[in-house]
């Protein structure tokens, strides 16, 4: 069978190696090109509870260089889905199947949004904790389970034979009929652990061990389990706190997906856990303040996850500030007036535009009035941008570095140095560049 794997990060990786290791052609396909040439030049190294294998897979950021494929997993985080099935479109023959496998309520619905009813399944994995270790490295301490059902209805050929598949890959498998149980039975423990244990900083055993926090949590999965009573769903457990307390009490090590998110400064899933639990029971007409309250800390700190990267490159750049623009044009085209630098300074003036795909720009202000723009390559090594800066003195230089969500320019990160001009190197600039992704994904 041919799989492409959409969104090949920590457990992407997982079925990308096990389905090649069974014999399947296995293209892994991700936005990251680091990861993706890793996997191209060495290999996929899956290493854990399932064994340790290198398997040499297609790897490529371009899904219309795997072609079309049997069976589509999309295995990124639940945010990305939509974007992701965007993408997959080449992958797409008139009988290819999608598989979306995401923690929490929406994934599979946002991939069907994109991509159709009828070609879009449902997964859900447990018990797996995975993480990159490296480019093109991924490692897994647990191998429990990966549910599979049908959008709606009992399960039917198509989800017996993708079961097949993955358990000939050394999956444990278990199919559903009701797609509802399939998903709330993991959300419910996710409710209780992801938001709680991502507030306090702590593991799933500490939040079990202390009371308080316990009471939090606990509180959490008891709202999720009475909304999904009051929606009519049947979930297989009727004292949920004992269902929870031993999901918990398995991997008392463990730190939620959510909380690791956040302490990288990437964004998480809470829209899709615990924030989904208060839109649900509005239409149960069960209020559920645990779950409201802890995702407004939740969001809370990820805006603080901005401020701390735009922060952290105002210090690695020395710079006097750095702020995040929205107020932006929306297309790539970033005017731009050139001044010709030089002797008889601010002479010459072209205007003109920039693309901001491939020219970062830098601009030089007085007394925040802006006098000259110009594209960074190689300014700050420029002497007659320094004698620029000599000329207007107390100058600033302000570098703008864009952020792109799909095609439109979403935002720009400005940074505004002061004082001596010093060079401007290729380590500042990909500084700016990681700060734009990691603040892309936190808008
Ligand atoms: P991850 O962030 O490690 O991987 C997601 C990958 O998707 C990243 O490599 C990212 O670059 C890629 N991606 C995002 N948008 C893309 C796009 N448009 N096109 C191509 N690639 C794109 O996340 P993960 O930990 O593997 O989690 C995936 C899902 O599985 C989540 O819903 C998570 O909650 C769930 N889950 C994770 C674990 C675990 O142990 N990590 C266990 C069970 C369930």
């Amino acid at each position: 069978m041919k799989i492409a794997i959409v969104g090949a990060g920590a457990m992407g990786s997982v079925y990308a190696g096990l389905l090649a290791g069974a014999g399947h052609e296995v293209w892994a396909i991700d936005r990251w090109a680091g990861h993706v040439e890793a996997i191209r030049e060495r290999g996929l190294r899956v290493e854990g509870a399932s064994g340790d294998r290198t398997v040499r897979i297609g790897a490529t950021t371009d899904p219309a260089e795997a072609g079309e494929a049997d069976l589509v997993v999309l295995a990124t985080k639940a945010m990305d889905v939509s974007a992701a099935a965007g993408a997959a479109r080449p992958l797409l023959g008139p009988e290819t199947l999608v598989l979306s496998i995401q923690n929490g309520l929406g994934g599979p619905d946002a991939a069907a949004a994109v991509l159709g009813d009828e070609r879009v399944v449902v997964g859900v994995a447990g018990g797996f904790g995975a993480s990159l270790v490296a480019p093109g490295h991924v490692h897994h301490n647990g191998f429990e389970l990966v549910r599979l059902g049908e959008r709606s209805g009992p399960v039917t050929p198509r989800i017996e034979s993708v079961a097949e598949v993955w358990r000939g890959a050394g999956f444990t498998v278990r199919t559903y009929d009701d797609v509802d149980r399939l998903v709330w039975e993991k959300l419910v423990c996710n409710v209780a652990f992801s938001g709680t244990c991502s507030v306090l900083g702590r593991t799933i055993g500490e939040v079990l061990a202390d009371e308080h926090a316990w009471s939090v949590a606990s509180r959490c999965a008891v709202e999720a389990h009475e909304v999904a009573r009051a929606l009519g769903i049947g979930l297989d457990f009727g004292d949920a706190l004992a269902h929870v307390r031993a999901f918990g009490e398995a991997i008392p090590g463990a730190k939620p997906s959510m909380l690791l998110d956040l302490e990288a400064g990437r964004p998480t899933e809470i829209d899709f856990i615990n924030g989904a639990i208060p839109r649900e029971g509005a239409r149960a007409g069960v209020p559920a303040p645990f779950n409201e309250t802890v995702s407004a800390l939740v969001r809370a700190l990820e805006q603080g996850t901005i401020d701390a990267v735009l922060e952290g490159l105002r210090v690695a750049l020395h710079a006097h500030r750095v702020t995040l623009r929205r107020d932006v044009p929306g297309d790539y085209a970033f005017p731009v007036t050139v001044e010709a630098l030089g002797a008889g300074v601010g002479s010459l003036r072209d205007e003109r535009t920039v693309d901001l795909r491939t020219q970062p720009v830098v601009a030089l202000l007085q007394g925040g009035e802006q006098v000259v723009q110009d594209d960074t390559r190689g300014a700050f090594d420029d002497p007659s941008f320094h004698r620029m800066l000599e000329t207007y003195g107390g100058l600033a230089a302000q570098i703008v570095t864009p952020i792109f969500a799909d095609d439109r320019l979403e935002a720009i990160i400005s940074v505004h140095v002061l004082g001596e001009p010093r060079a401007w190197s290729a380590d500042d600039t990909a500084a700016c560049r990681r700060a734009a992704a990691r603040v892309r994904g936190l808008l």
